[in-house]
């Protein structure tokens, strides 16, 4: 092989190597610009911080009667229960947009002990729980409206729940105002150790009410009430713990 011959290839090899370089010099500048204008993946944290930032509560729903053996009042084919529990999950799904935790004494059509529905409820240490029930009369197809009920002798907080609950359920349904009521004989709001109240949304007895009763549009209009209602009294206890502060504040002074 001559000189002549060696040196040709040799300049060949080179500007092959250069051609190779500047193919790949091409590609890591397509590849960076590319980079910079595809838009940036979601990550797994990016995603779990995306949504508001929920109110740190927790709120037991608690839908009445359940299984077999307890179908509460029954009137032209509707069964309290199975309001109560339609009611109460829709409950559910609106205030766990808005709160931490929302627990359900019954998801299902069982029974549940009283005793044990206020359990659950302590187990978990609740802010509130919300007791959802139906009204009725026997022989009487006209009463109607609602009401709420609490337990006066329990604390100070329950009495505020009822109230606001009552009030805001009333102005988003329109219906018969019966006002907040007084028990200390009914389980689920005597054992449980948070500010709690049982509604009555209704009379199923009523046939003008009951013909509501079933309908989503109204289910949806008591469902508002109830989320203004709970809104309304954290907002109020926070308001009074405020002034609870600024009164020893004001003291210490
Ligand atoms: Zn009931």
């Amino acid at each position: 092989m001559s000189k002549r011959y060696k040196r040709t290839k040799k300049r060949k090899l080179n500007r092959r190597r250069v051609g190779l370089v500047l193919i790949i010099i091409i590609l890591i500048i397509i590849a960076c610009i590319y980079n910079s204008v595809k838009p940036k993946e979601q990550t797994a944290e990016t995603i779990a911080y995306s949504g508001p930032t929920k109110i740190n509560k927790c709120i037991v729903i608690d839908a009445g009667h359940g299984g077999e053996e307890e179908p509460g009042c029954i009137f032209g084919n509707v069964l309290e229960k199975n309001i109560d529990l339609q009611i109460a999950k829709k409950l559910q799904k609106k205030l766990s947009q808005e709160y931490t935790q929302v627990i359900m004494t019954r998801t299902e059509d069982v029974n549940v002990y009283l005793n044990e529905r206020a359990r659950i409820a302590n187990r978990n240490n609740a802010d509130i729980f919300v007791s959802i029930h139906q009204n009725a009369l026997e022989d009487d197809t006209v009463t109607n409206g609602i009401e709420t009920w609490y337990n006066p002798e329990k604390d100070t907080v329950s009495k505020i729940l009822a109230e606001n609950i009552q009030e805001n359920v009333i102005s988003a349904t329109d219906a018969e105002d019966l006002g907040t009521k007084e028990s200390t004989g009914l389980i689920v709001i005597t054992k449980t150790e948070m500010a709690s109240c049982l509604i009555e949304t209704g009379f199923l007895s009523s046939t003008k009410e009951r013909q509501k009763l079933v309908t989503d549009t109204y289910q949806d209009k008591i469902v508002e009430g109830i989320c203004n209602g709970i809104k309304a009294y954290f907002e109020e206890i926070d308001s009074l713990e405020n002034k609870d502060t600024s009164d020893l504040s004001s003291n210490i002074v």
